[in-house]
């Protein structure tokens, strides 16, 4: 295992937020929110970058949404800031898969996003970088497919910086160690496709290089 990477690995939730960057609202034709938009994915939804991507031509249309993503080793329930940074272990990019289509469908019912946000294999998520005190507002990240840049984050962005919206979502959702905080996807959002190449950076450390497959 090389040497940048966290030994600890997200074994828990993903508590997401979406509308983090009004860049990424403004594409969807959302509006910005005046509280965050909280939701949950469960375990069964992570899936590591260590071997291909397996998409389900059942579950298609599937779109990306790369975030920086945060593992906690520690529990946080309604956090200080400074417990917040004391549980911080890792920063990784993860994907927040989403069928958009399913969710404007859902959205227009107003009815929960689970089937749209929460499927199987819709947390994908790369190895992590050590958490060593970085500054939060000021971190970098990409998505790439078949070598071309197709999003750019920088936390410096955010509607809600990290801490913050980490200390606002632990008054009501316990973090327990393995669990992960997706911080919400800059613009540039789109369709993933089988064959797709993907790399997935934070700063300038290459996290993660796989490849879309049609799922068995
Ligand atoms: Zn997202």
């Amino acid at each position: 295992m090389a040497k940048w990477r966290c030994n600890r690995p997200a074994t828990g939730k993903a508590v997401c937020i979406g509308r983090n960057y009004a860049e990424h609202a403004k594409e969807l034709n959302n509006p910005v929110p005046d509280e965050p938009v909280l939701f949950i994915k469960p375990a069964s939804a992570l899936v590591g970058t260590s071997s291909s991507l397996s998409l389900s031509q059942r579950l298609a249309p599937i779109h990306y949404e790369a975030e920086l993503s945060v593992l906690v080793d520690k529990p946080l329930t309604n956090a200080t800031p400074e417990a917040v940074i004391a549980a911080i272990a890792g920063l990784g990019v993860a994907l927040d898969l989403t069928r958009r289509e399913a969710q404007s469908a859902l959205k227009e019912k107003g009815l929960p996003w689970e089937l749209a946000k929460a499927f199987d294999g819709s947390c994908v998520q790369s190895p992590f970088v050590p958490f060593d005190g970085q500054d939060l507002t000021r971190l970098q990240y990409q998505l790439d497919i078949n070598g071309a840049t197709r999003q750019q984050g920088d936390t410096g962005m955010m509607l809600n910086p990290v801490v913050e919206l980490i200390c606002h979502l632990t008054q009501y959702f316990t973090l327990q160690p393995g669990d992960i905080v997706l911080t919400g996807t800059p613009k540039g959002v789109g369709q993933l496709y089988n064959g797709d190449a993907l790399t997935l950076t934070l700063g300038d450390t290459r996290l993660a290089q796989f490849s879309c497959v049609e799922a068995p």
